[in-house]
């Protein structure tokens, strides 16, 4: 249920309404916009009159929040959420861009893809600790030596750290070191991690599941949301398909579908969205021009000897010159690197 309560409500009128919404067992969110609060009250409504409802002082109506999304929903939040991490405002009118390696490899591959992707102008250094590899024979990350080294590399460049937490029993360890958890597309309905992650402050970047729709992935973040952290951003990073000439097909209509849905951020890989080198920079333009709030690029200095998606890797030098057409979209679609 949405409560509107009537612009100018005293605040200690508001707080009765929430008291006894509380009071019927629900779960209550509040948001202000436009100088009316917005009331979501979620759990089971049949003991509650919504004709009673709206004779309580200060409520102007009660509705249907109508979607099976209800935090993640506009109606809820009409305006859109930006998280500001280190220097990033993510959902503002800054086009936020997250670069680095598929996985931090050790000490010197991190210090210098840090400092080339800040100087072209990152501002958040991407890097995988934990990878979920396909193969259990694969590399599967440094682990906690690999944040380590993340977090310095980050610091010494003015970069934030979005890595990915891939279980429960990780969300402290990483919570120590990244600033934004990245919940893999592998993970994107695993639950307990999502509940695990929702009770955290951290800001969460969801990739979306490798075969979700768009209302699988919105009510993913619904879970995260639903128990106290409305810090979500949504990834688009492609999704299967039967082509087969593409790593994956990265679903660009989700970006103005989403950004209409929902006030969350959304960031596109283009990286795992396509999975080969010369065709990541056509579709981060395209991501741009279609509305992204930020990228997350995977890029190496020498990605023939990446341990881990080194043929989708950019070069830093190729790098370089995608942020500057970047620039240059995003000056026509409002928005500023
Ligand atoms: C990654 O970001 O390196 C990754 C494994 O992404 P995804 O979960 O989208 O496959
Ligand atoms: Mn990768």
């Amino acid at each position: 249920m949405l409560v509107l309560l009537r612009p100018g409500t005293p605040e200690p009128t508001a707080h009765d309404v929430i008291t006894r919404l509380r009071m019927a067992g629900l779960a209550v969110f509040r948001t202000d916009h436009e100088g009316r609060a917005r009331i979501a009250a979620i759990g089971d409504l049949s003991a509650l009159d919504w004709k009673d409802v709206e004779s309580w002082p200060g409520v102007e109506s009660a509705s249907k929040l109508g979607r099976p999304f209800k935090l993640a929903s506009r109606a809820f939040h009409p305006q859109d959420t930006i998280i500001s991490v280190g220097r990033a405002s993510i959902g503002s009118d800054q086009l936020v861009i997250m670069a680095g390696p598929c996985s931090i490899e050790g000490e010197a591959q991190a210090f210098t893809i840090a400092e080339s992707v800040a100087k072209s102008g990152a501002t958040v250094l991407r890097g995988g600790a934990y990878k979920p590899r396909t193969s259990p024979y694969a590399f599967q990350g440094l682990g906690e030596e690999g944040l380590k080294i993340m977090r310095r590399a980050a610091d010494a460049h003015g970069l934030a750290v979005v890595s990915e937490v891939m279980d429960t029993a990780q969300v402290p360890l990483l919570s120590r070191y990244a600033d934004i958890l990245q919940i893999g597309a592998r993970n994107m309905q695993n639950y307990s991690l999502l509940h695990a992650v929702g009770h955290t402050e951290k800001p969460i970047m969801l990739k979306r599941g490798l075969s979700s729709t768009i209302e699988e992935w919105l009510m993913s973040a619904e879970h995260i949301m639903a128990q106290g952290n409305l810090q979500v951003m949504l990834c688009e990073r492609g999704i299967r398909t039967f082509e087969t000439y593409t790593r994956n097909t990265l679903d660009l209509n989700a970006v103005p579908v989403v950004k209409e849905l929902s006030h969350l951020p959304v960031i596109v890989d283009p990286s795992h969205g396509v999975g080969i080198r010369d065709k990541v920079a056509p579709m981060a333009r395209a991501s741009v021009a279609a509305g992204a709030d930020g990228l997350i690029i995977e890029v190496h200095h020498d990605p023939d000897h990446a341990l881990s998606d080194g043929p989708q890797s950019l070069y830093p030098d190729q790098f370089e010159e995608l942020v500057g057409q970047i620039r240059t979209i995003a000056s026509v679609v409002g928005r500023r690197v």
